[in-house]
């Protein structure tokens, strides 16, 4: 572990080439739409357009949450845009996007979580781009049984939902979640839909001890979850948690080999790995659907 004091240089990364952020970011503009991407200055967009992928936030950039590692805006968030489903698609075609991630902020205001909204979402994506595959990263839906029915029923290629911490340090770094009901999330999609992967994320670096990830990645394993991502948690500004410490990058490839042997069959863990990191990257091994 290095200290939190110090910035490790594995953690710099080269800009993006000229132009390549402005013709996207021009575009999500010009259709009213929010990335993640962009958003929070993600170090890894210029590789991930180049690969064709780029992750929309869904449902308003205001948050019900208050999740201490996280910088989006907290508090009550307007009405959803009954267009913003045609406007994501639409910015999928132009994009050529093979793959498109979409997530959203946390609506415990809405009374089905906003599951509607999402499988309206993944139903506009399809129709205008029959072969872009469709990765929805979801908040938990207060644990809500039939919202989760709803979006997995709009057929998804991919269903993501993510553990974030350590079960211990859930109370200090997402308050408001619970490690139980995000587990019990991953499961319950697997039964519903068993076609559809279950994919979870993780960020070190919070002060998680090694043996505690290894339990969650027996946990998620146990409830049929096929991809993963492991990534470094890095401060967005001075309102969030700080770095417990910085993980080397041997360290991620250990996690990785540990990864694999449990039997996911994707994982990207890296200092900038993010969820939606690689997600559709081409020499990525594929599962059986
Ligand atoms: Fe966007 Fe995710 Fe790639 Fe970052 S890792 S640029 S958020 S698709
Ligand atoms: Fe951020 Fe998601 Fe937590 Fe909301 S639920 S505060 S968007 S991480």
């Amino acid at each position: 572990l290095v200290a939190r004091n110090f910035r490790p240089g594995w953690l710099t990364v080269a800009t993006p080439g000229p132009g390549v952020l402005e013709g996207m970011t021009g575009l999500f503009e010009r259709c009213g739409l929010h990335t993640v991407c962009e958003g929070a200055c993600c170090p890894n967009a210029a590789e991930c357009f180049a690969l064709g992928t780029a992750t929309f936030m869904i449902l308003g950039d205001t948050c019900t949450r208050n999740c201490r590692f996280c910088s989006v805006s907290k508090g009550t968030p307007g009405t959803p845009d009954p267009g913003e489903p045609l406007a994501v698609a639409e910015a999928v075609r132009e994009l050529g996007l093979r793959h498109a991630v979409i997530t959203s902020v946390t609506r415990d205001d809405l009374s089905d979580g906003g599951a509607c909204h999402f499988a309206n979402m993944i139903r506009a994506v399809h129709r205008l781009n029959p072969h872009t595959t469709v990765e929805v990263l979801v908040p938990d839906f207060k644990g809500s049984e039939e919202a989760l029915a709803e979006v997995l029923a709009a057929r998804p290629e991919v269903l993501g939902h993510n553990l974030e911490t350590v079960p211990r340090l859930y109370k200090q770094v997402r308050p408001g979640a619970d490690y139980r009901r995000s587990l019990e999330l991953l499961a319950r999609a697997r039964e519903i839909a068993p076609g559809v992967v279950t994919k979870s994320g993780l960020m070190l670096g919070l002060g998680e001890e090694f043996g505690e990830v290894l339990a969650v990645l027996d946990d998620l394993r146990e409830v049929g979850c096929a991809y993963i991502t492991i990534g470094q948690y890095l401060q967005p500004s001075t309102d969030q948690l700080p770095v417990h410490g910085f993980i080397p990058p041997g360290i991620f490839a250990h996690y990785r080999e540990e990864c694999l042997r449990r039997g996911f069959k994707r994982a990207e863990c890296g200092p900038l790995v993010r969820s939606s990191y690689h997600a559709a990257s081409p020499d990525a091994p594929e599962v059986d659907l």
